[in-house]
């Protein structure tokens, strides 16, 4: 018998892997060109050459038995050593490996953050819309996860929200930037602003809450965006950072965590989170990974793609009629829904197997996820589906 605390899970399996398992159906039936799914965040753009190469270079190279030995469980020295002198490169920090915990990507360090500071009934805020697994990594360890209200002209945070939100049981609270679902960036200041409530309740409530910063998708930003490095506006920030989404790697599992010398109770938390990773099974970070990033931590994907999907989709649908924020970030458009029911959207989309993500899987009932980590073809041929779709609910103009 499984337990009481996994039935719900069971029973409410994600709306995202449904819609995948949909698209895979409909491939079958009609098949795979002419299924427009936009369903899943798994980047389609491949990972750069010089990844493969490194880890080819690795494995030829290097000491086989050290490759794929254990090591401390924060990770190889030399790897975390790399991670910082190129935070302190790009970001003008002065971390050393002593801030820096290797870990099984994003998903993997958040639930190592969470795991070292909430205790049972704590609470983390965050804005909605939001990636919905949030609630699980925190509910994981007994703490509540608070939403603010999206503001939905910008979907940039709620600052007033946030204030009104922070109670004495609050112990982190959470971001994500450039943002998933919506592909904002949220900008300095903004950051400043969070700062500033934050280090207001810090003092009302008179200890430590963190800023905990998920940022998988900081490389990917268009028309000269900038993300901010919120360790420099907010002493008590921990950044979860992942190699998933910008090195197009998400099924190898690797990523950093960020705990600055200036965070409360720096040294504990950092010994934590690396016990953390260890008791939740992770152990320590895939070591063939961190064997490539010391030889390629600078590398990029081709971001050039994913911005002309995005320009195409967004030009696309926006010369249909419908509406959304224009995105600066990530591989998302947020698109308002012309119903109100956003799954009946969904559905009528599905007659021109066209498949997205309902809102209220990222806690935003009345919109609807797009995913342009597609090929180019993909949005290309869609467009005339999303016309027909928007002439059925009188959107064009
Ligand atoms: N956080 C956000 C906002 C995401 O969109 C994702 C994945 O889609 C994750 C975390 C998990 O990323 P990872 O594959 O690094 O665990």
């Amino acid at each position: 018998m499984i337990s009481q605390s996994m039935k719900p899970l069971v029973n409410g399996n994600s709306a995202v892997r449904v819609m995948f398992e949909e698209g895979n159906r409909l491939a079958k039936l009609y098949g795979r060109e002419n299924v427009y799914d936009f369903s899943l965040g798994n980047p389609n753009v491949p990972a750069p050459d010089c990844v493969n190469q490194a880890i080819i270079d690795v494995l030829k190279e290097e000491d086989s038995v050290m490759v794929h030995g254990y090591m401390s469980n924060a990770g190889f020295s030399d790897t975390r050593e790399a991670v910082a002198s190129s935070l302190n490169r790009r970001f003008g920090t002065s971390f050393g490996e002593r801030n820096i915990l290797m870990i099984s990507g994003a998903a993997d360090g958040l639930n190592a953050v969470f795991k070292s500071i909430l205790d049972p009934g704590d609470e983390v805020v965050t804005f909605a819309p939001y990636f919905l697994e949030y609630k699980n990594y925190v509910g994981n360890y007994g703490g509540v996860l608070v939403e603010v209200a999206p503001d939905t002209t910008t979907f940039q945070p709620d600052l007033d929200g946030l204030r009104a939100k922070i109670t004495e049981k609050t112990r982190g609270v959470l971001i994500n930037n450039p943002h998933n679902p919506t592909g904002v960036v949220y900008s300095e200041e903004t950051i400043r602003g969070m700062a500033a409530v934050m280090k207001e309740k810090e003092k009302e409530y008179g200890h430590a809450i963190y800023l905990i910063s998920d940022e998988p998708y900081r490389e990917l930003v268009y028309d000269g965006a900038k993300v901010p490095f919120v360790t420099k506006y907010y002493e008590d920030t921990i950044v979860v950072y992942s190699f998933s989404k910008s090195l197009s790697l998400p099924g190898e599992r690797i990523g950093y965590v960020v705990i600055p010398d200036e965070a409360d109770d720096a040294e504990s938390l950092f010994t934590a989170a690396t016990i953390a990773n260890r008791v939740l099974g992770h152990v320590n970070a895939p070591s063939l990974m961190q064997r490539m990033l010391i030889r390629c931590i600078d590398a990029e994907v081709n971001l050039e793609a994913y911005d002309k999907n995005r320009k195409l989709l967004y030009e696309g649908l926006t010369e249909c009629g419908f509406t959304c924020v224009k995105p600066e970030g990530a591989f998302y458009l947020f698109v308002k829904s012309p119903v109100e029911d956003e799954n009946q959207f969904c559905e009528a989309a599905k007659k021109y197997n066209i498949l997205f993500v309902p809102g209220r899987s990222f806690a935003c009932p009345g919109y609807v996820r797009i995913a342009y980590c597609v090929s180019y073809d993909t949005i290309k041929n869609s467009l005339p589906g999303f016309r027909r779709l928007a002439e059925e609910y009188h959107l064009t103009k």
